[in-house]
């Protein structure tokens, strides 16, 4: 006789779909993050897409990554503070790649699932993509507290999922 121990328990959508969004990052190829996103529209999963460099070009683990620093200058209190940030230049972003993978009419009313919270530009771009919500999981602090201003203002429902952890394949890590 077969016995099933126990039934698994059934995954949520929120699950799923971020599940398949850190599956989906293990194509990257830059060493200092792999970020996947997907496209859902009713349930329905209409694009995939990670950060890596156009196709048929040289990407991060062949060319090594491309360094910029950038400077940010803000005002607190009267008071300017300057910001440094590295990021590698090599990739177009995840979300920016699905942006460029899916058609704006499926895009409409849709959800985006993105391991990463968005950076400023490609937040700025998923706020005029018509997309209605952005789940992620991993915190990006450096840009957040503008993309949330942004995302509100936009009508954007912008969430972080909780108690949430990636499938073990998805091997993460991150460098910030
Ligand atoms: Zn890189
Ligand atoms: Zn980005």
């Amino acid at each position: 006789m077969v016995t099933i121990a126990h039934e698994q328990v059934r995954k949520d959508w929120d699950t799923y779909f971020m599940d398949i969004a850190y599956m989906v990052s293990t194509r990257s190829r830059c060493p200092r993050r792999h970020v996947g996103s997907v496209l859902v529209q009713g349930k329905k999963l209409l694009g995939t897409a990670y950060n890596g460099a156009p196709m048929g070009v040289s990407d991060c683990s062949e060319a090594g990554c491309m360094i910029v620093e950038e400077f940010e200058l803000k005002i607190v209190d009267d008071v300017e503070q300057v910001t440094k940030k590295q990021r590698c230049i090599r990739t177009i972003h995840a979300e920016q790649n699905l942006l460029l993978f899916t058609d704006r009419i499926d895009r409409e009313g849709s959800t985006v699932y993105v391991t990463d919270q968005p950076c400023w530009t490609c937040a700025n771009m998923l706020a005029n993509s018509g997309v209605r919500e952005i789940v992620f999981h991993r915190s990006y602090p450096k840009d957040s507290e503008k993309v949330i201003t942004l995302m509100a203002q936009k009508g954007i429902t912008f969430r972080q999922l909780d108690g949430y952890s990636p499938p073990e394949q998805a091997g993460v890590s991150v460098i910030s």
